[in-house]
Formats: C-alpha cells, structure tokens, sequence
C-alpha cells in the first residue's frame, strides 16, 4: 500500500495505525539482517506513536505512515551517526525540522538508515557500520548515499523515507533501487537539523514507491522554516493538486550531453528515449537540448563539495560530540580522535578540500569551480527559456555489484554524472523507475526542472510512471 493509501484508510478508521505499523515491524523482521537498511529500528518508540495516533481525533495528513529517516537527520534523544564513528554515543538535544513536521503530520518513525559515511559515497560502502544491500540483488549495491532509505522503501520496510542529497545521493540509490526519489529546489526543504556535508549544496528529499507519495511527503516537509537561513520564504506550491493534469503542450527537452555519453549503458539510454517517446504520445513537445558545461560538472563539484566539508568537518574535534581519543595535549588528541573516527573517504575529502582551498591554490582550484558552477547555471538557464522540463539518465548504469567500484574512487565518482549539475545549480529534479536493464536490475530516468518548478516537475514525472514499463 501506498502512503497516501495508508493515510486515507487510517484516518477514515478502516484500519489503525498500529496495525499497519506492525506488518511493516514483520517485513523488517523478515529481511533486514539480509539488507542491512537501517542502523536502528525504533520499534518501541513507533509503537508509542502509532497508538498515540490511533487515539488522537486529529490524526494529520500522514496518519499512521510508517517512515524510516536517514541517520543523517537529528532525532531528539536518538542516536544520530552519519554512519560514522566520530558521532558514537551521540543524541542530539533536537529534532531536525523535517523529524518535527513528520511527527506533526502523523508520522511514524521507524528507524534510522545507513548511509555513506557523512553521505559521502555513491554506494553505502562507506559506512563504519557496513554495507546495505539492493533488495533486488543482494550481491550488488542500492547506490548511495541515501541506500539504506532507497532499500527500505525497495523492501517494503516503509513506504516512504527521507534521505539527503549533495550531489544526487537520493536520485541514484532511487534508481538503482527502482523507486522515486527527489531532490527539491535549494531551500524548499529546512536543513535545520540535517548534519552538514556540503551547505550550498545539501537538501533533504523524500523516496518512495510512486510519485504520489513522494509528492505528499514534500507538501508536508517543505516550506518555509526561521531556523534555516537559506530556507526560502514561502510555502511549497501546490504538488497533488494538478498532478494528474495532462502533459499536453509542456516542452521537453533531452539532455544530449548526458544521455549519449560514454558509460551510459545501452538499456538507460533507451529507456530515456522510451520516456520521451511515450511524453510526446501524450502530446508533448520533445526535442534535444544541449546543456554544453555540465560536462564539468563532476569537475566542479569535487572542488567545492571537499572545501565545503572540509570546512564543516572542521567541528568534530573530539571536544563537542562523540568520539574522544585522549592524547597528550590537545592537539594530539584531536587529531588521534580524527585519525580513529573518520573513515578513509571522509579523510580523502578532507585533505582534497583543504588543498582546494589553501592560499595558493584557492584560484586555480575553488574560485575556477565557482566560475564553472555560474556557467552551468547560465547553461540550465538558457534551456529553461525553452522548455519546461528536461529529460536524462538518472545513473549511467543499473546497480553494480559489492566491491566493484571501491578501489577506485573515480569510478565511484561518475555515477553523479547526470545527478551533479543539479545540485550545483540548486534546480529540481526527481528520478522515476521506468522498466529494467542489464541483469533485469531497474533503470531510472530524470526530470529536471527550474527552481521551484516543482509542480510541472511532478506532473511530468507521474505521467512517465503511468507509461512505464514495470520494473522486474
Ligand atoms: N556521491 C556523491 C558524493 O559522494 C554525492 C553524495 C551526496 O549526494 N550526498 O559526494
């Protein structure tokens, strides 16, 4: 069942929250110790909610939905890891705003779910606590770093989760999964209480097993928020109302640099095609578009989202948080403290970002990227003058196997090469399942639309649902 299903049958008192809470509890049972979505079941704490809701007369618009949270979000009193030793023993003293508006709405919390380590990662490799698993292949990885919300959904643990992107971490595990994921406009959604990776890139997005529910989730986590600086100051337009209008007349336009480039597999590129043929049947307006600087966007992006971490991880110093590794001074032990929480990848954007941005090299490497990133916004906004929406690849490739890509971080890297430039222009976009490739593993095809060009963004994305072939 969907949310939205849920929503209407426990509010209409057709069922109690509880009992859909327990069944979900079940599907854990059954498989996470196969999939490893989560790093923890708040059961206890779900059942409370779920009863509570069954009690209360004013149950909200997400009564009873069961909703498992990235562990990159905070949870007042609930550990908060980022998959990461340096936060252990850490419980944040909030919720993150998100967690609050869930909980407002009538949702119930399941649990928290593995990421990359402070999302850093395209797999869910890097995480201290190990990998998750794609459900629809447990040799092969959910794509990251929201995998364990991408799997939890794909599982049938919760119907819909929330995860964060910096540079495509909930379009690429929702593709590789064979869900939808989104990543809102910048500032559509409060970061207040979401732990920083890379602050002029991150946002929270919701995944889920159709565009409906992914549409619910984002009405009711968005808008405005005073504890978000760059939170823009107006709700979240409309995404229910007008998602079932017609399609007819809207402008598409397919991103050529992304859907024929090298590494994008046979069968995505067909189906970015089959999405597009399908939209035009329905009388749409398709043509390819030429979005030239994106090419640079992976380029442009592992210079400013390093600075950016580098920069935030600064605060994890073994005096604030978690972890503390004693040493003979202070400088010794903050940096035994790092040496022992930090996981190699995180090291590695560290030492990038640092470099990246040092007095010599602050030109050449972060102001040159900055330029890049002004000019891929002027590329996605000469097509917007054009078209309405845009059509690519989500991830080049389906789901890849366990090991395959972590001796070799550039490979890991390309699989952003389609998702990126969005989030450095700050734009939407959302990834929509739409029938399978090689291995019979599912294929995602992207959306992108203009800043808070979310509702034609949605339209556009449940008309490709309702035309897609069914993933296997
Ligand atoms: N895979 C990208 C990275 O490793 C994006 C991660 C993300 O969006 N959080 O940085």
């Amino acid at each position: 069942m969907t949310a939205v299903e849920i929503a209407a049958d426990v509010r209409a008192g057709r069922r109690s929250a509880r009992d859909v809470l327990e069944q979900h509890l079940a599907a854990i049972d059954a498989r996470e110790s196969e999939i490893h979505a989560f790093n923890l079941v708040l059961a206890d704490e779900a059942r409370a909610a779920a009863d509570a809701i069954d009690a209360s007369d004013d149950k909200g618009p997400l009564a009873g939905v069961p909703i498992a949270i990235k562990d990159n979000m905070c949870t007042r009193g609930i550990p908060t890891t980022c998959s990461s030793r340096i936060l252990e023993g850490w419980k944040p003293p909030y919720d993150a705003t998100v967690v609050q508006r869930l909980h407002e709405a009538g949702g119930v919390i399941v649990g928290k779910t593995n990421l990359d380590e402070f999302a850093m990662g395209s797999s869910t490799e890097n995480s201290a606590f190990g990998p998750t698993r794609n459900p629809h292949d447990p040799t092969r990885v959910p794509g990251g770093s929201s995998g364990g919300s991408s799997a939890a959904v794909a599982a049938g643990f919760a119907p819909v989760a929330l995860g964060s992107e910096t540079g495509g971490s909930v379009r690429q595990p929702a593709s590789l999964c064979g869900v939808v994921g989104v990543k809102p406009t910048y500032g559509l959604v409060s970061r207040y209480g979401l732990v920083a990776f890379a602050s002029s890139l991150d946002q929270i997005g919701p995944l889920g097993t159709d565009v409906r529910d992914c549409a619910l989730l984002l009405e009711i986590v968005g808008g405005h928020d005073v504890l978000d600086s760059t939170s823009i100051p107006a709700a979240v337009p409309p995404l229910l109302d007008g998602l079932d209008d017609s399609v007819a007349g809207l402008g598409i336009g397919v991103i050529e640099e992304m859907t024929d480039r090298d590494g994008v597999e046979p069968a995505v590129r067909d189906a970015v095609r089959a999405a597009a043929a399908a939209l035009e049947a329905a009388g749409a307006h398709v043509a390819p578009v030429s979005v030239p600087s994106s090419e640079y966007g992976i380029s442009a992006y592992y210079l400013i989202a390093p600075a950016e971490a580098s920069s935030n991880l600064a605060r994890y110093d073994g005096v604030r948080y978690g972890l503390r590794v004693d040493g003979d001074d202070v400088a010794a032990m903050n940096a035994r403290t790092r040496d022992a929480g930090f996981g190699d990848e995180v090291k590695r954007r560290i030492m990038l970002g640092t470099y990246a941005l040092s007095a010599g090299y602050y030109d050449a490497y972060y102001g040159q990227a900055q330029r890049v990133r002004t000019l891929i916004i002027r590329d996605f906004e000469r097509a917007y003058q054009q078209f309405d929406v845009l059509l690519a690849p989500t991830s080049p490739t389906v789901a890849f196997e366990i090991g395959a890509k972590t001796n070799d971080p550039w490979a890991m890297y390309l699989c952003d090469v389609c998702t990126v430039p969005v989030n450095l222009t700050g734009h939407a976009a959302i990834s929509v399942p739409y029938g399978t490739g090689d291995f019979g593993l599912p294929v995602g095809v992207q959306v992108l639309a203009p800043p808070l060009g979310e509702p034609v963004m949605f339209r556009v994305a449940r008309a490709i649902e309702e035309r897609a072939p069914r993933a296997g």
